[in-house]
């Protein structure tokens, strides 16, 4: 691990330094068959091969995971196990089940936080789950004006705070309102993750870690140490698709990062309320997101540096010194007590972005290839769904979920480069702009958030 501002970057995550980085696994022997060939062990990937096996538990599973279970996005993001729709309402409507199948991908999600908490209960995963809502807080009276607007949260469950209200659970500095909504859960990702593959193991699917697919065919999954023939392989690989061959312009990797500080004291506790464990964030163009760790820490995530040139990807998680400023500032404008409160650890990792910034779940039956991602930020419940959605696709059983609004959707490449690298980084440039003149003072949302919307195609 590197130490970069006095604070310690890398080693994968917090979580998974919390949990302790595990034993990591053997690697694919050799050539092998399978029924099914899952490529990453990220959460996309161990839900799928759970559902699957659950179905009929005489299935062969393999997946084939690069380095160890978790250590994508699945091992590093801020724990918000929450309901949002990956993506926007328009663009799915526009697909042919429209607004109705729209509305019951909507439904899905929301009812798909409790049952990952059911998973966790029903097999003892300890990851420190607690359904407590999340809190989106206005800071400004722009981002009041786009609360009252009606589009802050992903759901229709949700309840709008008052100022007391709002502080009468978190002190959060400049509150002017906001937004609750009850159908979200803390989790500690890495052990949750981590967890689902013990489950997994245990009902005898086979895990290669150390094991990375260098190409998908139909058929088969070529690896430097063997290739695994199987009838279906399902690409699970989400921020990393892109380093697969062929996939370059399929998915953007686009980044985020996360500071997590020592734990605060009592005094501060009391100091900041938050006893209700909620998940925050607030509602600026480029938002935070933000929990309250099991162990009194405050874990807070943004955007960092958007994207890196030609689709590359972070080494373990290290993250830059202008992220790691960036992250702490944020920290201290929203709880000012914090201000030069220590910083234990920053890391980051990679999402996906498809072009038109929705998610997809999708298997040809001609090929037996199939994938599922593209969440854009809000995958942790959304994985869930899409591994039983896969799950129905590879059993070629119709059901609900077969024709959800994200199932099998064509979704176009984005642009080479350096197109992608100066949409990307432009409109992230605009939003910062729009936060500073919205935290100004500007009475309303900042118009050149909408011209970075445009101009990449959101
Ligand atoms: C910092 C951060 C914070 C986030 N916060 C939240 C949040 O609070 N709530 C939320 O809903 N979502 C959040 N997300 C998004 C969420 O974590 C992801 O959508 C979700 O974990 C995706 O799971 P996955 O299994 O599809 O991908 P991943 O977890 O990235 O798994 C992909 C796996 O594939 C492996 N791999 C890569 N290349 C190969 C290869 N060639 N061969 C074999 N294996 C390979 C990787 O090592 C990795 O383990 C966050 C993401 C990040 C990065």
């Amino acid at each position: 691990m590197e130490t970069i501002e006095g604070v310690r970057t890398g080693g994968v995550s917090h979580w998974h330094q919390q949990a302790g980085l595990p034993a990591v696994g053997a690697p694919l022997p050799g050539d092998r068959t399978a029924d099914v060939c899952i490529v990453g062990g990220g959460l996309t990937g161990l839900w799928t091969a759970y559902y699957l096996s659950e179905a009929d538990p005489t299935l062969d599973i393999v997946v084939l995971e690069a380095e160890f279970v978790g250590y994508g996005a699945s091992g590093r993001n801020g724990g918000w196990l929450s309901a949002e729709l990956p993506g926007s309402r328009a663009t799915y409507a526009r697909g042919p089940g429209g607004t109705a199948a729209v509305d019951r991908l909507v439904a899905e999600l929301y009812d798909t936080v409790d049952r990952v908490i059911d998973v966790c209960q029903t097999h003892g995963i300890d990851s420190d789950v607690v359904k407590s809502g999340v809190m989106y807080v206005a800071t400004s009276a722009a981002q009041l004006a786009r609360l009252e607007s009606g589009s802050p949260g992903p759901g229709s469950r949700h309840q709008i705070l008052s100022v007391e209200e709002s502080l009468a659970r978190i002190r959060v500095n400049d509150t002017r309102g906001a937004v609750l909504d009850p159908q979200c859960a803390r989790v500690q990702p890495a052990k949750l993750v981590r967890g689902l593959a013990e489950v997994v193991r245990s009902r005898g699917v086979k895990i290669y870690e150390q094991t990375r697919v260098k190409r998908v065919e139909s058929g088969r999954a070529v690896c430097e140490s063997g290739t695994v023939a199987a009838p279906f392989v399902l690409q699970c690989l989400e921020g990393y698709t892109s380093a697969l061959r062929g996939n370059r312009r399929t998915w953007l990797p686009m980044n985020s990062a996360m500071v997590v500080t020592e734990p605060l004291s009592q005094d501060v506790w009391a100091e900041l309320g938050w006893a209700g464990n909620e998940l925050l964030g607030d509602l600026a163009n480029a938002y935070y997101y933000a929990q309250h760790t099991a162990d009194g820490r405050i874990a807070l995530g943004g955007r960092g540096r958007p994207y890196r040139y030609g689709s590359a990807t972070d080494v373990d998680g290290v993250t830059q010194a202008w992220t790691i400023r960036s992250l702490r500032e944020t920290l201290e404008r929203a709880f000012p007590q914090l201000n030069g409160v220590p910083l234990e650890h920053a890391w980051c990792g990679v999402l996906a972005v498809p072009r038109d910034w929705c998610a997809s779940v999708s298997l040809d039956p001609r090929t037996g290839i199939g994938f599922a991602g593209g969440y854009v930020g809000s995958g942790l419940t959304a994985t869930n769904l899409a591994g039983r959605t896969l799950r129905d696709l590879v059993l070629g059983t119709h059901t609900d979920l077969t024709t959800l609004a994200w199932t099998n959707r064509p979704v176009r490449r984005w642009e080479p480069e350096p197109l992608r690298w100066l949409g990307v980084n432009g409109m992230y440039a605009l939003y910062r702009a729009a936060d500073r003149r919205e935290v100004a003072g500007l009475d309303r949302p900042s118009r050149l958030a909408r011209v970075a919307d445009s101009l990449s195609g959101r």
